[in-house]
């Protein structure tokens, strides 16, 4: 019987994520052996301090603070370092020593990913980075390998567990913002300085990669239009809820034809008002889910835990038996297409439907004058509800309406907003939110 090949594993990071990788690679060598076809064997783990705590018992002679020696010696390298400098520097010279990469840094690959793909096409090995979209949903490898013979049309996802908490949060117990982030970040939910989960960084970033899987074009950081959720109140929270909806901040990338009549790819991220029946809706607290809509298998949700150091290590380790398996058996690494050539469209290109809140002046013939604004814009409209409130104190009644329109541009909704400001009997316009799936 011909012996087991060997293969070094370098590990570059022993946080949250990467103890756990540890972890399973000692506790689960024989079981990964027979998968992979080769004993993996971890050669070293670098970090800053070498003495500092780690949430698992791990041998203290694997460690190291000479990342750089510990990548020249392996043959697969899991980079769970994070931040852009030294794990970028690292990665490359880990691809042009031709070693496989595993990676969880979304950051990096937003920053700086077609450097590091294209280094991994030239060196002829795999780069992968389940781990960076969606932590354990098991997302990247569906788009780019099970649904390579089909054509993804729409992507929505649930990408941040952050502000899906909060949101969720507000949703259930009516608080605002500031008081659910607050309790978020007591839960351990969300950092010190919350603002690249907020303001939709981190879900940008993950757009990115979803478009450029799902679309075989490299889209960048640049390419997204990005919204947070710092702005959405709680009255816009119970005004959703009355009308049958839930906010979600949602990654979107979406085949659409612009208004040249020429095909493009919008990807953004914003608060979205979604039908309490979507499937998206359900999902709670800091849960991920990615919804998927293809021509032929129809729609897809894939749901789990988006983040924490266990289910990451999840989808870090099932990189890693694929790139060895792939080692193993030799012949070409697995690389992204890029045969899409699809352009990213502007956000004022993209369409979709709107809810917009309006206080009105209750008065004969308002309903009437808004519909025929919206109607002069191009801007049809699906549901009109209006609720009469009467002031206890001056005993004047005003009227909240509450619209959603069909499918429009981001430009013709814009100006019909403007539009609608300026008639006398609109008290204020008091929200404009996008909505999805209905
Ligand atoms: P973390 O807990 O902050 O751990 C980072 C580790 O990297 C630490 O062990 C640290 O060493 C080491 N390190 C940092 N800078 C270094 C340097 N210059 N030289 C050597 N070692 C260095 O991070 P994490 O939460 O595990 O996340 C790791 C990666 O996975 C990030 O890219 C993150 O975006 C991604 N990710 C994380 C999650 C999650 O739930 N945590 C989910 C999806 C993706 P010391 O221990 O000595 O400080």
């Amino acid at each position: 019987m011909t012996e087991m090949r060997t293969l070094k594993v370098a590990l570059l990071g022993c946080g949250n994520v990467g103890a756990q990788v540890a972890r399973i690679l000692l506790e689960d060598a024989d079981a990964l052996a027979a998968r992979a076809g080769a004993r993996l064997q971890l050669s070293g783990i670098a970090v800053r301090n070498v003495n500092g705590h780690r949430d698992v018992e791990l041998p203290q002679e694997l460690f190291t603070t000479d990342a750089g020696t510990l990548v020249k010696d392996a043959d697969l390298v899991i980079e769970l370092m994070g931040g852009i400098e030294p794990a970028r520097t690292l990665i490359l010279s880990a691809l042009q020593n031709g070693a496989c990469v595993v990676t969880g840094n979304k950051a990096l690959l937003a920053q700086d990913g077609p450097t590091l793909y294209e280094e991994a096409d030239k060196a002829g090995v795999q780069l992968s980075y389940e781990a960076a979209v969606a932590g354990a949903i098991p997302i990247l490898r569906p788009i780019r390998d099970s649904l390579s013979g089909d054509r993804i049309t729409r992507v929505l996802g649930i990408v941040n567990g952050t502000t899906n908490f909060i949101l969720d949060q507000m949703d259930s117990t009516g608080a605002q913002f500031a008081d659910a982030l607050a309790e978020a970040q007591r839960l351990g939910y969300a950092e010190a300085d919350p603002t690249a989960d907020v303001e939709g960084h981190d879900a940008a970033a993950k757009a990115a990669i979803l478009a450029s899987l799902s679309f075989h074009t490299r889209f960048a950081l640049e390419n997204v239009h990005c919204e947070g959720i710092s702005a959405v109140t709680a009255s816009d929270i119970a005004a959703a809820k009355d009308a049958g909806f839930v906010i979600k901040l949602l990654a979107i990338a979406e085949k659409l034809t612009g208004a040249d009549g020429k095909e493009g790819v919008s990807v953004r991220v914003h608060p979205t008002l979604l039908p309490r029946e979507h499937p998206l809706a359900a999902v709670r607290g800091a849960f991920n889910a990615v919804f998927i809509e293809a021509e032929n298998a129809g729609e897809l949700m894939f749901y789990g835990q988006g983040a924490g150091g266990t289910p990451t290590a999840s989808a870090v380790m099932g990189d890693l038996v694929s790139a060895a398996r792939r080692l193993v058996l030799g012949g070409p690494q697995r690389t992204e297409t890029t045969t899409g050539h699809v352009p990213a469209l502007p956000i004022e290109a993209a369409t979709t439907s709107y809810y917009i809140g309006l206080d009105v002046a209750d008065q004969p013939g308002v309903l009437a004058r808004i519909a025929q604004l919206f109607a002069e814009h191009g801007v049809s409209i699906e549901i009109m509800r209006q609720t009469i409130h009467r002031d206890a104190e001056s005993n004047v009644e005003s009227a909240e309406l509450r619209i959603v329109t069909h499918r429009a541009s981001e430009a013709a909704l814009a100006a019909t907003v403007e539009a609608v400001k300026g008639l006398d009997v609109i008290n204020s316009v008091t929200s404009v939110l996008r909505v999805e799936g209905v």
